[in-house]
C-alpha cells in the first residue's frame, strides 16, 4: 500500500531505517538509540551588515557519537531547518560506517542565500557563525569536523579554519578542525573532486557485476550508456566531467535551476560548464537544445539517472514517470520514501545516497589523517618508489643489452612505472578501493540476506550493523 503524504526528507530518512532494521535481529531500544539523532544545537546570531544588523539561525546537529569526532558538511541554504539538519546528520552516521570512515555522524546549517551577499560579507557571517560552534565544541578536530556541502566550498572552510586557530592558538591540530579546505590552508588533493569521482567509481563498480547489471535491465559496461545529470555544482559537474570524458558515458540531459539542456549526441559539459561559469545558468547555452522546463527531464529515456543537486525531487507527483532503470542518488535524498517504494516497484535499479556520494566524505577523512600527520601522503614514499622500479627498469635493459636480446620497454610504460605515486594518485586509489570494498558489502548483503530486496536496504543493513556493534562493544 502506497503511502498518500509525502513523508518529510526525516521521516523518509526514519522510514528507510525501519524498513532495514525490521530485517535485523536488534533489541527494540538499541534500534532507537541508533535511529534518533543525539543533539541539535540551534544558534541565533546577529551580524552589522550594510548600516543594520541582521540576525541568522543556524544549525549543527549530532546524530551519533559511537565514534569521534562526528562528520558532516555545512550547507548555506534558505531552505535549512532543523528537521532536514538532522536527517542529513542520521545519513552521516550510515554513511560513515559504510565506508569505514572513523566518525559519528553531524550536519551543519545556516538559513541563508548565499548569492544575496558579497564575499566580504559571507567572510563575516560565515566567521561569526564558526566562532558560536567553535565555542561549544561543535567544531573541534576531536569532536565535531565539518565539511563543505550545498552553498559552500573551499573558501568557507578556509574562514572557518583560520577563526578556529585564532581562537585555539595553541592547538597543534587546528588544521583538522575541518575538512574540504584548500591546499594552502592544509586541504588535501582530490577533495574538491572527490564526491563526483565517487560517483564515477560506484558506477564501474556497479558495472563489474553483472548480475546487478541485469537486474536494472541493463547490459554491457558504462561505455555509451545515455545519463541525464541534475544539478551541474561541485558533485554533478565532476561526475558529468569524468564519466564522460574517462568511461564514454553519453550525457545527454543537463537539468539546472533556470531549465535543462539535450542532446541525444551529448553535450559537451566543459563547455556547458564554461558558459554557466559566466551567465550564471544554462539558459541561451549554444551546447544542445534548452527545455525551460528542466524537472521533466528527469523523466526523459536515458540509461542511468544522476539528481545531484538537492533533496525530493523524485516524489509522488512525478516518480510514476520516471524512465530510467538505474538511478544514482549523487545528491543527498533525492528520492522521497514515497518515491522510492513506486520506483522499486517500477524495477528501477538506485544506488543510494549513503553510498553513491560518500566519496567526499572518504577524502575527508584522508585530509584528517593529513592533518594530524602534519605530512603530505607519498612525501616519504615517492622517490623511494621511483629508485626502487628504476634500479629494476636499468637492470633489465642492461641484460637485454648484455645478452643482445633487443628488448625495449615501450615509452609511456617506463615513465608510468617510473613515476612513484603523488598526493592525487594515492587520494584516488584510496577511494576507488573505499567505493569499491562498500559496494561489495552492499551486494552481498543484498544478494544473500533474506528479506533484503534492494541496494538501498543492504546499505542500511551494513552500516546500521556496524554502528550497532559499536554500541555493544561500549556495553550500551
Ligand atoms: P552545489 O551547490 O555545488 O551544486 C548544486 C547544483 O544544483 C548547483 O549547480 C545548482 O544551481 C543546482 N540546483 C539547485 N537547485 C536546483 C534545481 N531545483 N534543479 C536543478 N538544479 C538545481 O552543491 P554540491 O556540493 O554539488 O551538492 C549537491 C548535492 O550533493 C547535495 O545534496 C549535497 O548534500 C550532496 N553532497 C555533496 C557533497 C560534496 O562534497 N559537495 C558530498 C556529499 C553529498
Amino acid at each position: 500500500m502506497l503511502q498518500r503524504t509525502e513523508p518529510s526528507f526525516r521521516e523518509s530518512v526514519d522510514l528507510m531505517f525501519n524498513r532495514a532494521a525490521a530485517v535485523m535481529d536488534m533489541s527494540p531500544g538499541l534500534c532507537e538509540k541508533i535511529r534518533v539523532c543525539n543533539s541539535t544545537y540551534t544558534v541565533r546570531f546577529g551580524v552589522r551588515l550594510r548600516g543594520k544588523i541582521e540576525t541568522f539561525t543556524g544549525y549543527r546537529s549530532v546524530h551519533s557519537e559511537h565514534m569521534e569526532p562526528v562528520k558532516g558538511g555545512i550547507r548555506y541554504s534558505l531552505a535549512v531547518n532543523q528537521d532536514e539538519v538532522e536527517a542529513l546528520a542520521a545519513l552521516m552516521t550510515y554513511k560513515c560506517a559504510l565506508v569505514e570512515a572513523p566518525f559519528g555522524g553531524a550536519k551543519g546549517g545556516l538559513c541563508i542565500d548565499p548569492r544575496q551577499y558579497d564575499e566580504h560579507e559571507l567572510e563575516q557571517i560565515t566567521r561569526r557563525f564558526a566562532y558560536e560552534l567553535i565555542k561549544r565544541d561543535l567544531i573541534n578536530p576531536a569532536q565535531n569536523v565539518p565539511a563543505p556541502d550545498m552553498g559552500t566550498g573551499e573558501r568557507e572552510m578556509a574562514w572557518i579554519v583560520d577563526q578556529y586557530a585564532r581562537m585555539n592558538t595553541t592547538d597543534i591540530n587546528a588544521r583538522a578542525c575541518v575538512t574540504g579546505k584548500p591546499l594552502n590552508a592544509g586541504g588535501i588533493q582530490g577533495r574538491v573532486e572527490a564526491t563526483g569521482r565517487g560517483v564515477q567509481y560506484a558506477l564501474r563498480e556497479f558495472f563489474r557485476h553483472p548480475d546487478d547489471v541485469a537486474a536494472a535491465h541493463l547490459a554491457g559496461t558504462l561505455d555509451g550508456k545515455r545519463c541525464v545529470v541534475q544539478g551541474l555544482g561541485n558533485v554533478g559537474s565532476h561526475a558529468a566531467r569524468f564519466l564522460s570524458e574517462e568511461d564514454g558515458v553519453i550525457v545527454v540531459g543537463i537539468i539546472e535551476r533556470d531549465g535543462g539542456l539535450w542532446d541525444d549526441k551529448g553535450l559537451n559539459i566543459a563547455a556547458v560548464l564554461d558558459w554557466m561559469k559566466e551567465h550564471g545558468g544554462v539558459k541561451d547555452c549554444p551546447e544542445g537544445t534548452y527545455v525551460a522546463d528542466g524537472a521533466s527531464l528527469l523523466e526523459a529515456d536515458c540509461d542511468i539517472l544522476i539528481p545531484a543537486a538537492l533533496e525530493a525531487v523524485i516524489h509522488f507527483g512525478n516518480a510514476e514517470r520516471v524512465r530510467a532503470p538505474l538511478i544514482i542518488e549523487a545528491a543527498n535524498g533525492p528520492i522521497t520514501a514515497g518515491a522510492d517504494e513506486i520506483l522499486r516497484q517500477k524495477g528501477a535499479i538506485i544506488i543510494p545516497d549513503m553510498y553513491a556520494n560518500a566519496g567526499g566524505v572518504t577524502v575527508s577523512y584522508f585530509e584528517w589523517v593529513k592533518n594530524l600527520s602534519h605530512i603530505r601522503f607519498g612525501r616519504m614514499q615517492r622517490r623511494a618508489e621511483e629508485s626502487r622500479t628504476k634500479a629494476l627498469v636499468d637492470e633489465l635493459e642492461r641484460l637485454s643489452a648484455d645478452k643482445g636480446l633487443g628488448w625495449t620497454l615501450s615509452p609511456g610504460f617506463k615513465q608510468k612505472y617510473l613515476t612513484g605515486s603523488d598526493e592525487l594518485e594515492l587520494v584516488r586509489s584510496g577511494l576507488d578501493d573505499t567505493m569499491r570494498i562498500a559496494y561489495q558489502s552492499m551486494h552481498e548483503v543484498w544478494r544473500t540476506r533474506p528479506g533484503v530486496t534492494d541496494l538501498r536496504m543492504a546499505a542500511y543493513v551494513v552500516a546500521i550493523d556496524r554502528v550497532a556493534q559499536s554500541y555493544r562493544s561500549k556495553g550500551l
